[in-house]
Formats: C-alpha cells, structure tokens, sequence
C-alpha cells in the first residue's frame, strides 16, 4: 500500500481491493432500522438478558466503569454490558429497545463531551472485543472494536503495515474511524474511515430486537458508506 496515492488508495477502498482495512465490529443504536426479509417491522422478540460482563450501580467496579476520558461530564447509567463477543451486543440492544431505555456505545471512552455516556441508561462498551486478524496477502486487517490505537499500531506494525490513526494511543480505534480519524499519516494514506472496508454491525430488527449484518461495498454498502461518514456511493460521488 506504501506505493499507492491517496486518490489511489481512495479508489481501491471503495472496491475493497488492496487496502488496509479496519473493519470493526460496531454497534448500531435503537435509532438505526433496517429490517430486512424475515423481520417485519412489527415482529416481536422474545424477552432479552443481558448477557457479557454486566457492571450495574452496586458492582465495586462501577465508579471505575462508568468514568469517561473527560471527567468534567460524570454520568451515572443503569447498567454498563462489556460486550464480550457479538451476540452480547444483539441481546443488549434488545433488551434497551424492551425496556425503552437510552443507549450508547462506548470503545475507548475518549468522546470530549461525554457522549458515550448516559444517566439512566444502558452502555454497550465493545472495548473488551479484542481480536485481531491480519491477511497479509490482501494487507487487509479484520479487528474488534475494542481495539484502542495503540493496540492496533502494534499489531499492523508486527506485518510491517500501518494504517492512519490518531496520536493518542489509547483513543478507541473504532469511536476514531467514525469519526474520521486524522493523524500524521493521513497525507499518505487518506482519513481512518477511508480504510474502512467492511463492518459487522448490530442494527434494530422489528419491533423490539436487534440482529447483526455484514456490510461492505457490495452488502448493505449504503451502511458501509454511512460508516465512512458518506451517502450511498455513486459512479458519480465516488473519488475522481
Ligand atoms: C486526548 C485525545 C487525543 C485525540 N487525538 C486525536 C487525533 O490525533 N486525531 C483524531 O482524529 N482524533 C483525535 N481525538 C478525538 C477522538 O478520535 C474521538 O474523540 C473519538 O471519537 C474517540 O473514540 P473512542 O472510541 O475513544 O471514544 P468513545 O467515547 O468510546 O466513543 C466516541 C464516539 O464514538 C461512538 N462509538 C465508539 N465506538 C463505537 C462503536 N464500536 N460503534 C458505534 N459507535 C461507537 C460513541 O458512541 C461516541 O459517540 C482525540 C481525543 C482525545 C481525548
């Protein structure tokens, strides 16, 4: 990839051909709908448990749990789930759409003003998915969400490949790549959500459930495209 120009770069990611890539698993908000075959609107679920480690206001860990980067914005949430494989974020979405209770979703806690915080409410933390997967033939990488971007630096850099991220190593990889992600490789290699290639996701499902999609430029790439910070992709707002 270190041969390739941005414009160069930018091309081959929105085929998903030949870039590092940072596909994360994220989790998707109540506010997200995108029910497909199967799932009418109105479907019900069963009734959902939480399920991963669960932290709530009793736990000797919760001060801990519920403390963000910026400590100017303390939020107090009813319950704190550490994902600790998908499906834990699929129940926790269920039960926060069960229970009409707010939600966020926390990776590296580095949001400024709190956001990924809420009194009352539920935190889906994913910082506890750690894994990673590096194809060094493709120079494409599938990592958790949790990875933060030190972590992520240290594993490329054990292949002896990079990807932009941000300075401060442990801002989340995936709460930088939504937002953009600007760091001092980002003249070489573009913005962190221009690498992102693909995403498991968990969306809302019918009425009150969640279920996990696989977006990429050729499923549900209109998701893929949101991810990266644009609309759906077309001949004419590709890259020139
Ligand atoms: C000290 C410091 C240095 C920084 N340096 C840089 C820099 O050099 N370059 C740069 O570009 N930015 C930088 N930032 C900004 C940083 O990239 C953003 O604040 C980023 O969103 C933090 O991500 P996080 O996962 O750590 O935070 P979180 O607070 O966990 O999440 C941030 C936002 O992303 C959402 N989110 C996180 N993970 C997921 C997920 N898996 N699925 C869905 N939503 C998710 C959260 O809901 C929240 O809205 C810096 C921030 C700080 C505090």
């Amino acid at each position: 990839m270190r041969d390739l120009s941005r414009r160069d770069l930018l091309r081959a990611t929105a085929v998903g051909a030949g870039a590092v890539a940072i596909p994360s698993m994220i989790a998707g908000s109540s506010a997200i709908a995108a029910d497909g075959p199967g799932w009418p609107s109105d479907t019900k679920f069963p009734p959902a448990q939480l399920t991963g480690r669960i932290v709530r206001p009793q736990s000797p860990d919760y001060a801990e749990a519920s403390l963000g980067w910026d400590e100017l914005f303390v939020h107090y949430p009813l319950v704190i789930v550490f994902a600790q494989e998908t499906q834990d974020v699929v129940n926790a979405l269920t039960w926060a759409r069960q229970h009409n209770v707010a939600l966020r979703v926390r990776s590296g806690r580095h949001n400024l003003e709190g956001w990924s915080n809420v009194d009352n409410g539920i935190v889906i933390d994913v910082s506890e998915l750690k894994d990673v997967h590096i194809d060094t033939a493709t120079r494409t990488a599938k990592v958790g969400a949790g990875l933060n971007q030190s972590e992520a630096v240290t594993a490329l850099g054990e292949y002896a490949l990079a990807a932009t991220t941000g300075t401060e190593g442990t801002v989340g990889l995936s709460g930088a790549t939504l937002g953009g992600g600007f760091g001092f490789l980002t003249r070489y290699l573009g913005m962190a959500c221009d690498n992102l290639i693909g995403a498991e996701i968990v969306v809302a499902a019918g009425a009150d459930g969640a279920k996990v999609l696989e977006v990429d430029p050729w499923n549900h790439s209109d998701l893929l495209w949101a991810l990266r910070g644009a609309a759906t992709a077309t001949s004419e707002s590709s890259p020139p």
